[in-house]
């Protein structure tokens, strides 16, 4: 709905910015191409609008369409046209704004990252992207907005080397703020080459991705999965166990590569160890029931059930429950037995109906662990999800 509150602040802002307008009209011709006043006044109505509604928007549009003099002006009109989906009115208003022959340099390279954005916005990726490539080989005061909207053209095209090489040639931007970005990227190309059995250059991105970021979970996750398909089961348990360290969290993660690894290695004592330590220090539902097909393989069912149920009274876990009941229904007959089974199947579907993964950024959840955010386009901000339902 339509809230009186923010149309009246809004009017107010536009009667302010006519004012503000008249006044600077009247100053000298160097404020009027810096737009001081202006600048503040359209970043404070930027932020205003962000809870904006498509008829503030449209009255608002209709007030700038009149007073449209300034650069400032133009630009946030290109800006509301592309919020409104008017990618042509954008377009058109900041191409009028470049062909301005009084435009510094500054303002026209801010004109035409805005132009940037509308061509991107509108599916035009090629045109976008040399635009911004171009803009980006001399150093400027927008170069890392530039750099970060390259960035999302690139990761829409799946271009990772070009995304690594802009970060470290852009002018004007420091590399170092994108060490977590490059260190994905790498895992991203090393993923492509493990697709295409290139063992030598996913191994080369490996080593690239742990020297931008040494702990990042996904390159170790890919090193460990390589090194057991090449049966380097040692060498595999070695790398995943580091995970301990690295971000507890995603330890649930590496249990089942690590089971294949540590009974390949006929381990079942170095399996145990690292349970044992996991289950102290960081316990989730994937290490208490990887512990329990430890115990039920070396001491039979009824140890293992025993050792859930004292989990599960410690830490309540759905995941837990399940792997109870199921070892029940086992040793279980008759209607004791068709019970178990409709309080399993209950069991079961409620856990299928839960998400398994968050995003800690925009809270998007699903069953996949994506490593870019689907939603919010942040690299390594999902997680598993812990407690009762989750991990
Ligand atoms: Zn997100």
């Amino acid at each position: 709905m339509f809230d009186p509150l923010l149309l009246a602040l809004i009017m107010v802002s536009i009667a302010a910015g006519f004012f503000l307008g008249y006044r600077q009209r009247r100053q000298s011709q160097r404020q009027r191409q810096e737009g001081s006043l202006n600048s503040e006044y359209f970043v404070g109505l930027n932020y205003l609008l962000n809870e904006q509604t498509d008829e503030a928007i449209e009255s608002f549009i209709k007030a700038l369409e009149i007073n449209a003099d300034t650069i400032d002006t133009y630009i946030v009109l290109g800006r509301l046209f592309r919020r409104r989906g008017e990618i042509e009115k954008a377009i058109q208003a900041h191409q009028d704004l470049l062909a301005r022959p009084s435009l510094t340099h500054e303002q026209s390279l801010r004109v035409q990252l805005e132009l940037a954005h509308d061509y991107i916005k509108a599916g035009l990726l090629d045109r976008g992207e040399s635009l911004l490539e171009d803009m980006l080989k001399t150093p400027w005061s927008g170069a890392d907005e530039s750099v970060q909207l390259l960035l999302s053209v690139y990761e829409q095209e799946k271009e990772w080397q070009k995304a690594i090489d802009v970060i470290h040639q852009a002018q004007g931007v420091d590399s170092h703020l994108y060490q977590h970005q490059l260190a994905h990227y790498h895992c991203e190309l090393a993923e492509a080459a493990l697709e295409g059995n290139d063992v030598l250059t996913a191994r080369k991105n490996l080593r690239l991705a742990f020297a931008r970021d040494r702990d990042n979970v996904r390159a170790t996750l890919i090193l460990g999965s390589l090194e057991c398909s090449l049966k380097s089961y040692r060498e595999s348990a070695r790398v995943l166990q580091r995970i301990y360290q690295q971000n507890p969290l995603f330890i649930s993660e590496s249990i089942p590569l690590l089971e294949r690894c540590f009974e390949a290695l006929w381990s079942s004592r170095g399996l145990s160890v690292y349970l044992g330590k996991c289950l102290r220090e960081y316990p989730s539902a994937a290490v208490v029931l990887a512990s329990a097909r430890l115990i039920a393989r070396q001491q039979g069912d009824k140890e293992a059930g025993r050792f859930i149920a004292e989990q599960i009274v410690k830490r309540p876990s759905l995941k837990g429950l399940n792997a109870l009941i199921d070892l029940n229904i086992e040793n279980t007959e008759g209607r004791p037995r068709q019970n178990l089974m409709l309080l399993r199947e209950l069991t079961g579907r409620l856990l299928e109906s839960k998400p398994v993964y968050r995003c800690t950024q925009c809270g998007f959840d699903g069953k996949t662990l994506h490593w870019r955010c689907p939603r919010c386009h942040q690299w390594g901000t999902t997680e598993p999800i812990m407690g009762i339902e989750g991990e």
